[in-house]
């Protein structure tokens, strides 16, 4: 198709004068102009989309009590943390009673990067105080990806393996302690016994090095490609890394804020309580807010260094009224009961995909919004993934008007994560034309 002269330009701009790395969806066919968004749709130039990859707009694109929420208070005023502010206190109490009790206190920051540095920084001084023997040292999962701060890029391995000029190993630093994607689909370890194989792993790590400070995975791995933890990994992570003076951080940045359906946090589905919370993304519905939610004891601990934490964004009030109308939004619009539903009818249409389509749909996982079709070549023991295909699916989908996005470390897997207002029609237009392009592949790649 013809590129429109509006995308033209703008990927013409954007290439002479931001950086080379900073990618742009579609580029090859020129973007998409998105100038204006409501609910699941995004609009532009072009017209309207279906956008099924933006889990930022949790509440729906430009929910109107979350923009009437934040145009009102930057009318008001606009402030740091060291001002008081009701809202800020309304707002916290509303996020904290969102938690399980033992997670009590809250460190607002800007962005899901920020969260977790600030993460790792108490985690080191809690694990130093209860006298663990590597407080500064980390497990993270292969494939996991944290945030983009030089801090948390070293303990995300999904970003750091893209490294293509020769100096790969160098980002893998000494602290670091890489476990396997715990993929019960097409890891070492697989089928529903998996979980415990994996936390092996996690144990071994502890009595090799006596014991580390911090162990940090996602809730459901995004960029990995939507891993859902195995049964008990998560269980005997914890206990291992616990016994020996560390602990656990959930990333819940993509997870969080009532997406898994079920429950408001995706690590409830699991039966565990991190040590830490970290979320951002959908916290803000756009507007730039994160957080990290602690126990009270991990507090303390950090504030027991004497360095005073600052942050000049961090919680200011303009935020705080947005991230409350969106805990407001969940709420009132019945989200996460959507989430649940739809997420459901989601699950069902997919599965039923998979049968019609056979050997190439190798796996269909995730639960509420947060899921993913992992396409192959081949299933069975040997299986052989099918980025090909899954880019040609992701294309088509595009011409047909819906925005997804593909990731995992062999981009064989599409991911589905829209905005928490998706409907049971939205659903049927998407597996509608994923069933097309599969039956249309079918020429191409001959299966
Ligand atoms: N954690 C996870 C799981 C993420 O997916 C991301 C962003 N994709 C981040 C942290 C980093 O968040 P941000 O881009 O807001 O810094």
């Amino acid at each position: 198709a013809k590129v429109p002269d509006l995308n033209r330009r703008l990927v013409a701009a954007h290439s002479k004068s931001q950086g080379p790395n900073v990618s742009i969806f579609y580029k090859q066919d020129g973007g998409v102009v998105a100038t204006s968004g409501s609910s699941c749709t995004l609009s532009g130039p072009d017209g309207d989309f279906l956008d099924c990859a933006n889990n930022v707009a949790g509440v729906g694109h430009s929910h109107p009590r979350v923009v009437a929420a934040g145009v009102k208070e930057l009318s008001n005023v606009q402030t740091n943390g060291r001002f008081l502010h009701p809202g800020r206190e309304r707002y916290v109490s509303k996020l904290l009673a969102t938690l399980p009790d033992e997670i009590d206190t809250l460190y607002l920051v800007n962005s899901g990067s920020e969260a977790n540095d600030l993460a790792l920084r108490m985690a080191k001084l809690y694990a130093q105080i209860k006298g663990c023997q590597n407080p500064e040292d980390v497990i993270c999962i292969d494939a996991a990806y944290h945030g983009h701060v030089q801090s948390i890029v070293d303990i995300s391995p999904y970003k750091w393996r893209q490294c293509t000029d020769g100096n790969r190993a160098s980002y893998h630093k000494p602290h670091v302690h890489i476990v396997s994607v715990p993929d019960a689909y097409r890891g070492p370890y697989r089928g529903p016994d998996a979980g415990p194989k994996y936390a092996a792993e996690v144990k071994e790590i502890q009595s090799l090095t006596g014991g580390v400070g911090t162990f940090i995975h996602e809730s459901v791995m995004g960029c990995g490609g939507q891993i859902v933890m195995p049964e008990k990994y998560l269980q005997e992570s914890y206990a291992a890394v616990r016994e020996r003076g560390g602990l656990c951080i959930a990333d819940e940045v993509q997870t969080g804020f009532a997406r898994n359906g079920e429950h408001f946090w995706q690590f409830e589905s699991y039966g565990v309580v991190p040590d830490i919370v970290t979320m951002g993304k959908p916290m803000g519905n756009g507007y730039p807010i994160g957080g990290v939610a602690v126990r009270r004891e991990v507090a303390e601990a950090f504030a027991s260094s004497g360095i005073e934490y600052f942050n000049t964004y961090g919680g200011n009030s303009v935020a705080c009224a947005i991230g409350e109308a969106v805990l407001d939004a969940i709420e009132e619009d019945g989200l996460q009961e959507n989430a649940k539903t739809v997420g459901q009818y989601l699950k069902h249409r997919m599965t039923s995909l998979r049968d019609k389509h056979g050997e190439w749909i190798g796996d269909v996982r995730g639960e509420g919004l947060f899921q993913g079709i992992e396409f192959v070549e081949k299933g069975g023991d040997d299986i052989v993934p099918h980025p090909a295909l899954c880019k040609f699916v992701v294309d088509g989908l595009k011409q047909d008007r819906i925005i997804t996005s593909r990731d995992g470390p062999d981009g064989n897997v599409l991911k589905i994560k829209p905005p928490l207002t998706f409907t049971d029609a939205n659903v049927d237009e998407l597996v509608g034309s994923i069933d097309k392009w599969l039956g249309l592949a079918a020429a191409v790649y001959h299966k």
